[in-house]
C-alpha cells in the first residue's frame, strides 16, 4: 500500500496521463495519489508499470524511461491501483466446468482477451479528442473473474489421469496451468479460482451456475463413457476399456478396482506377493483399435515395473504389472496406412504420433525385453491402389515415413522373432473382432477374440473394412477395447437441443452452445475425442472468440451476476465443501514428499483415495 507522500515511486513512475493533461507528463507520487482520489487519472498507475500478464516476481524496466522498477514498487502500485480502480463497472464472471487442458486454455485465452479489450478501450479514451466519434464500442467490464469447477479434488484432467506416465514431458504442461493462478491473481483486473470436488449437475445445478455467472464454459471432456464394439461377449470378465485401464495405471481415485481385474487376468489366482518383480506374465492381451491410446496401453504392459519405476505410476500398479505381459496384440480393422497413429493433422501432431509408434520399435533396444512384430504379409494386404494414392503427395509424406518405419520392423511369417525377446508386441492389420469368447474353463471370463480378416474397399481416404469371411481367433486373458472415448451430457442439459448423442458432443457453433443461453463449450466435449493436448489451444481460442462476441453483444443487457460470491454461498447452503487451490497444493506437497517416493527420479506418488486427499487438504466432509 502506498503511503501518501511516500517517495517510493517518485522516480519509478516518470510519466502519467490525466484527464486534464493529455500529453504524458512526469507526476510525483503524492500527486498521483491526489489525482487518483479525484478520479482525474486516465487509468490506474499500477497498470502502467505492472503488465497484466507478468507475475510480480522480478524487477521490471519502464518502457518509457528504461529505469528499473523494483518488484516491491510494482506490488505497491498494484495495491494502490486495486484500491483506486473504478468499481462502478462490473467484472465479467465466468465459470469453467472441468479443470483439464481445455478448461485451463480457455481460462488463459479468455483472461488475455478481456484484459486486452479493457486496455484497448482505455487507450481509445486516452487518445480521443473532445467530440471525436468513439473508435471502439465501450466495454462493460473492468476485469474478469474465472472459477474453475472440477468434479475431482485435483485439477489437470487427462494430463494427470490420461497421459502415459512414461511421457513426463507431456505432463509438464501442468506447470503452465498452475502458473495461471499466480499470473491472474497478481493482476488486480483478473482472478482465477479453483473449486475441486464440486460436480456440476449434482453438487450445483447447471441452471444455477448459469444464473450466477455471466458466462459458463463446458470443458468437462469425454471421460465419462466408452464407445462400444457392440459384439457378443463384450461384457465378459477381463474385457475392459482402455479408458478404464489408463485411468487405473495413472492412479485415478475412481478406478482402483480395475487393479483387481488386471491382477486376475495377468496372474490368475497367484498371490501377487509371491510373484517375482521381474517375472513376465504369460497372459495374452488383445488391444482392439490402433489409436495412440492403444499404443500407450500396449507400451505400458510391455514395459512393466522396471520400465516404469522412475515415473509417477503408482507403486500399487507396478506391483500388479511386475515384469509385464508376454504377448500383446494391437488390432486394426483397416490397414497400416489407415491406422489412427498415422498422420491426419498438422506437423506437430505428426511428430508426436510418429514418436508413439517409434517408441514401440525401440522397446527392445532400450532394454525392455520386448520386440515389436509386424507381419510383412499384412502390410502388403493393405497396399491396394487407394492406399498407394494415400501415401502420395505432401499430405502423404508423414504416412510414408510410418510405412517405411513399419516395413523396416516387419518380419516374414517364417521368421521367429519371439526368440529375440521374452515379450512381444504385435501390430496386426485388417482384422476386425466379431465376438469375444469365454474360456473353456470359466464361462464368465474372457478366453479369446474371434476376428474376421478384412479387405479394404473404397477410394483414397474413404476406405472401409469389408469382411472376407476368413476367421482367426486370438487367445486372450485380457481384452482392452481402445476405440475412442465418449462424451456424455451434463445433468440438467436440455435434451437433444443441447446434446448430440450421435456425435457425443455438445451442440455448438464455434463453441457457442446452441440456443439462447450463456453456455459455451471447449475441448473434447465441443469437438469430440480427438487431438493432442496442444490441439486444445486453437480450440480454446475459437471458443474465446465466440465468448467475446457474446459479451460485446449482450453486455450489460443481462442482470448483474453474483459470480464467485454466489457460488460460495450456494455451496455453503448445500453443505458442499470445495477443495480450493491452496488445499490442492497441500495434496501436491504430500504426493511429492521424498518419504513417499520409491526413488529420487519418481516425480510423485499419487494419493489414490479421495478421502485421504480431503484429509490432507484439511477438508472435513459430512
Ligand atoms: P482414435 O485415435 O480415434 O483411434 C480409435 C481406433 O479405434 C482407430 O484405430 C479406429 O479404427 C478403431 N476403431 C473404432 N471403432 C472400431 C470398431 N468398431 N472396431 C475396431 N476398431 C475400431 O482414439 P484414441 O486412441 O482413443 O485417441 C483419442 C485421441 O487422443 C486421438 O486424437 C489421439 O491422437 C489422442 N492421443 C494422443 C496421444 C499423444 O499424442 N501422445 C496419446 C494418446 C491419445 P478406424 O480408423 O478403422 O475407425
Amino acid at each position: 500500500m502506498i503511503v501518501e507522500g511516500s517517495n517510493l515511486i517518485i522516480e519509478k513512475l516518470p510519466k502519467i496521463r490525466t484527464r486534464t493533461v493529455r500529453s504524458w507528463t512526469p507526476v510525483r507520487a503524492p500527486d498521483i495519489v491526489g489525482l487518483a482520489r479525484s478520479r482525474a487519472l486516465r487509468r490506474c498507475p499500477g497498470r502502467e508499470l505492472a503488465p497484466r500478464s507478468l507475475p510480480v516476481s522480478a524487477d521490471r524496466t519502464c518502457h518509457w524511461c528504461h529505469s528499473t522498477v523494483s518488484a516491491t514498487a510494482i506490488t505497491h502500485l498494484r495495491c494502490f491501483s486495486a484500491e483506486n480502480t473504478d468499481v462502478s463497472q462490473p467484472r465479467l464472471s465466468v465459470a469453467v466446468v472441468g479443470a483439464g487442458p481445455s478448461g485451463f486454455y480457455t481460462s488463459k485465452y479468455l483472461t488475455s482477451a478481456v484484459l486486452h479489450r479493457i486496455e484497448k478501450a482505455n487507450d481509445r479514451n486516452d487518445k480521443r479528442d473532445e467530440g471525436d466519434a468513439p473508435a471502439l464500442a465501450p466495454f462493460d467490464w473492468s476485469g474478469i473473474d474465472i472459477d474453475i469447477l472440477e468434479r475431482l479434488p485435483t485439477p489437470y484432467g487427462l494430463v494427470r489421469y490420461g497421459v502415459a506416465p512414461d511421457h513426463p514431458e507431456v505432463k509438464n504442461v501442468e506447470h503452465d496451468f498452475a502458473a495461471q493462478f499466480e499470473t491472474s491473481n497478481n493482476n488486480p483486473s483478473s482472478s482465477l479460482s479453483f473449486f475441486g470436488g464440486v460436480e456440476v449437475g449434482k453438487d450445483v445445478k447447471l441452471s444455477a451456475l448459469q444464473s450466477m455467472y455471466d458466462v459458463v464454459v463446458l470443458a468437462y471432456g469425454c471421460q465419462a463413457a466408452d464407445r462400444r464394439l457392440n459384439i457378443p461377449g463384450e461384457d465378459l470378465e477381463g474385457v475392459l476399456s482402455a479408458r478404464e485401464f489408463v485411468a487405473w495405471y495413472n492412479g485415478h481415485p475412481e478406478f482402483g478396482h480395475i487393479g483387481t481385474i488386471v491382477k486376475e487376468c495377468l496372474w490368475g489366482s497367484s498371490d501377487i506377493c509371491d510373484v517375482d518383480d521381474d517375472q513376465v506374465s504369460t497372459a495374452k492381451v488383445v488391444v482392439v483399435g490402433q489409436g495412440n491410446v492403444a499404443l500407450d496401453v500396449a507400451r505400458i504392459l510391455a514395459k512393466g515395473k522396471r520400465g516404469l519405476i522412475e515415473t509417477d505410476t503408482p507403486s500399487s500398479v507396478l506391483e500388479i504389472l511386475k515384469g509385464g505381459a508376454s504377448h500383446v496384440s494391437i488390432l486394426g480393422r483397416r490397414g497400416h496406412v489407415q491406422g489412427a497413429f498415422t498422420i491426419k493433422g498438422d506437423s506437430h501432431r505428426t511428430m508426436l504420433r510418429a514418436k508413439e509408434l517409434r517408441e514401440l520399435t525401440k522397446l527392445n533396444k532400450e532394454g525392455h525385453n520386448a520386440k515389436l512384430i509386424i507381419r510383412r504379409g499384412e502390410l502388403e494386404l493393405g497396399m491396394n491402389d487407394s492406399s498407394v494414392a494415400e501415401l502420395k503427395g505432401a499430405s502423404g509424406r508423414p504416412k510414408t515415413r510410418i510405412d517405411i518405419l513399419l516395413r523396416d520392423s516387419a518380419v516374414s511369417e517364417t521368421d521367429n522373432p519371439k526368440d529375440e525377446a521374452p515379450k512381444t508386441v504385435c501390430l496386426r492389420f485388417l482384422l476386425s473382432p466379431t465376438s469375444i469368447e469365454a474360456k473353456d474353463s470359466d464361462g464368465g471370463r474372457v478366453g479369446g477374440v474371434v476376428c474376421e480378416r478384412t479387405r479394404l474397399e473404397g477410394g483414397p481416404f474413404k476406405q472401409n473394412s469389408v469382411s472376407t469371411g476368413e476367421i482367426e481367433t486370438l487367445p486372450a486373458d485380457l481384452v482392452l477395447t481402445s476405440i475412442g472415448y465418449k462424451g456424455m451430457p451434463l445433468e440438467g442439459m436440455k435434451g437433444r437441443d443441447q446434446f448430440d448423442h450421435q456425435q457425443s458432443v455438445v451442440n455448438n457453433l464455434h463453441g457457442k452452445v446452441t440456443g439462447d443461453n450463456n453456455l459455451f463449450a471447449s475441448g473434447w466435449i465441443k469437438r469430440g475425442p480427438s487431438g493432442i493436448i496442444g490441439t486444445n489451444i486453437m480450440d480454446a481460442k475459437d471458443t474465446v472468440k465466440s465468448i467475446m462476441m457474446f459479451i460485446e453483444e449482450n453486455g450489460r443487457v443481462r442482470d448483474e451476476k453474483d459470480g464467485r460470491r454466489g457460488l460460495e454461498k450456494y455451496l455453503e447452503a448445500h453443505e458442499t465443501v470445495p477443495i480450493r487451490w491452496e488445499n490442492f497444493q497441500a495434496i501436491e506437497v504430500a504426493e511429492t514428499d521424498p518419504a513417499r517416493l520409491r526413488n529420487d527420479a519418481q516425480p510423485r506418488e499419487k494419493i489414490l483415495q479421495i478421502t485421504e486427499m480431503e484429509s490432507i487438504a484439511g477438508i472435513l466432509k459430512q
